[in-house]
């Protein structure tokens, strides 16, 4: 029998999830990928010479697929990622707490974690210990969504515990803040971590660059069983046609059997636009950013944990949520300090603001040629100022929670923003099945239907899922 022929469009964790898992089970799979850097929103990124990631990760013992995937390509993850027991861990002041979860098996760890936490009053141990056994009762499931932030009304958790727990906890796992994130979405977090295994609840931090800890090895892997891969292709077109899809970027046009969109929404919604417009319009979603703000400090910088927790405050310019102490998870980043804004609309909004002062130029054009000169340059240095800024008050905010004055001048620094990092994941949202109704083609990426938010296990989960319902389809037909 001739192999399944499968195109894959979109070399993000879900894209080569699907491709590995297609080719292990014996299809003829070619991978595209616009880029020349494999990863997608989980990515390395070259900036003046340095290794940085479009964004710090973080992933967790109950990221089951990729781990797995990681080592069917040959990978260690053991190597790959520091595990760290589960944590909630402050600069050591009086603003914070500090919970961290000795290695006991569930739910001793969490209970001795909880009991021996500091910086938590009786009354927010309870409350937390309450929230805990009536989720678990509940199996972890509401038959009705609402937003966490209900949720943690409904159970009576005390402000403070909101405050350094529950709103960190979900802005880092939903990318959406409490009063909008849906309760159902967080509840299965919760499940798979505070709920599970002990290893489940363990954190596990890159020590490598994203694109080396798993979308490398993939194609790389892919290569040496015969598949194709064509980075730099970004795909123009899909097109049905006798039996199955052709498939066009710039540089060709070729047939497939199958053919899975394994790329963010926005883009998928683009390339099914004339193939079925109801299903590219349904994956109009909202989407919030995400920042994380490199900060280089001497090689002797070294924080007391490789990951902290910071108490965020827009209103008095404290943007960071946590603080990643890069130079602990890898040598060659002593110094480096990764500082992730989640949901970071409103910080990244100071710089778009000076965009908008920006913008008023050519309202100028009326007065004299000096004049316009002098306003632009004024303009240019509010929008160098602003810009700066969030970098500047970042620094400023770790030099004060860590009590070092030192870290507040890096020697260099770079904010990225991820407009589109994930999306909002409100209550009651609709997510698309990975099949269509369109014999052979697939969806596959973080957005698609499951109980996870956009995460790097929710896409890996939808790669292997449409590689079973491919090869299903396949042995159905
Ligand atoms: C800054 C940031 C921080 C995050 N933090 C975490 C975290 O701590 N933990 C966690 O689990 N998750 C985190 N996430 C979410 C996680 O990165 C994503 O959920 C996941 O990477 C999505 O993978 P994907 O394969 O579904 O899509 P994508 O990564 O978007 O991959 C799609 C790929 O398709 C390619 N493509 C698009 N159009 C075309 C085309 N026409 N032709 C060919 N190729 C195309 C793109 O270039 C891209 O490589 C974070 C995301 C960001 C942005």
């Amino acid at each position: 029998m001739r192999p399944t022929t499968v195109a894959v469009i979109g070399a993000g964790w879900a894209g080569c999830a699907a491709a590995v898992a297609l080719t292990r089970a014996g299809a003829k799979v070619t991978l595209y990928e616009a880029t020349r850097t494999a990863g997608g929103r989980a990515r390395r990124i070259d900036y003046q010479g340095h290794t940085l990631d479009n964004g710090q990760h973080i992933l967790l013992g109950a990221y089951r697929e990729s781990l797995r995937l990681m080592q069917q390509v040959g990978l260690q993850p053991s190597q790959l990622l520091m595990r760290l027991p589960l944590q909630m861990r402050y600069p050591d002041n009086e603003e914070g707490m500090d919970l961290l979860a000795p290695r006991l098996p569930a739910p001793l760890h969490l209970v001795m974690g909880v009991l021996r936490a500091k910086g938590l009053s009786l009354a927010d141990k309870l409350s937390l210990a309450r929230f805990s056994s009536a989720a678990r009762w509940m199996g972890w499931q509401l038959n009705q969504d609402c937003t966490v932030a209900e949720l943690l009304a409904r159970f009576d958790q005390t402000d403070r515990l909101i405050k350094l727990m529950w709103r960190p906890l979900c802005i880092a796992a939903l990318n959406t803040p409490p009063e909008r994130a849906s309760a159902k979405v967080f509840l299965a977090v919760l499940r798979d971590s505070l709920g599970a295994r002990r290893a489940a609840s363990d954190m596990l931090l890159p020590r490598t660059d994203l694109s080396t800890l798993f979308p490398d090895a993939a194609i790389s892997w892919l290569q040496k069983q015969g598949g194709t891969v064509m980075m730099g292709h970004r795909v123009n077109s899909i097109h049905a046609d006798d039996a199955g899809w052709t498939i066009s970027s710039e540089q060709r046009s070729d047939h497939y059997q199958h053919v899975v969109i394994a790329t963010a929404p926005m883009h998928a919604q683009t390339l099914l636009k004339d193939t079925d417009h109801a299903l590219s319009e349904s994956l109009s979603f909202d989407y919030e950013a995400i920042t994380t703000c490199y900060l280089q400090y001497a090689p002797t910088v070294r924080l007391p944990a490789p990951m902290l927790a910071l108490i965020d405050d827009p209103e008095s310019q404290r943007w960071g949520q946590f603080v990643f102490d890069r130079g602990q998870l890898d040598d060659k980043q002593a110094g480096l300090l990764a500082v992730v804004i989640s949901a970071s609309g409103t910080a990244k909004g100071n710089a778009e603001r000076t965009k908008e002062v920006a913008g008023l130029s050519p309202e100028l054009a009326g007065l004299s040629q000096e004049l316009v000169g002098l306003a632009s340059a004024k303009i240019k240095q509010t929008q160098q100022t602003t810009v700066q800024s969030l970098e500047a008050a970042v620094a400023q905010q770790l030099a004060h929670d860590l009590r070092l004055p030192e870290l507040a001048t890096p020697v260099w620094s770079k904010a990225i923003t991820e407009k589109r990092a994930t999306f909002a994941c409100v209550p009651d949202m609709q997510r698309p099945s990975t099949a269509t109704t369109h014999p052979g083609l697939w969806l596959a990426g973080d957005y698609t239907e499951s109980d996870y938010p956009a995460t790097i296990e929710g896409a890996v989960r939808s790669g292997v899922k449409v590689a079973a319902d491919i090869l299903g389809s396949a042995v159905s037909a």
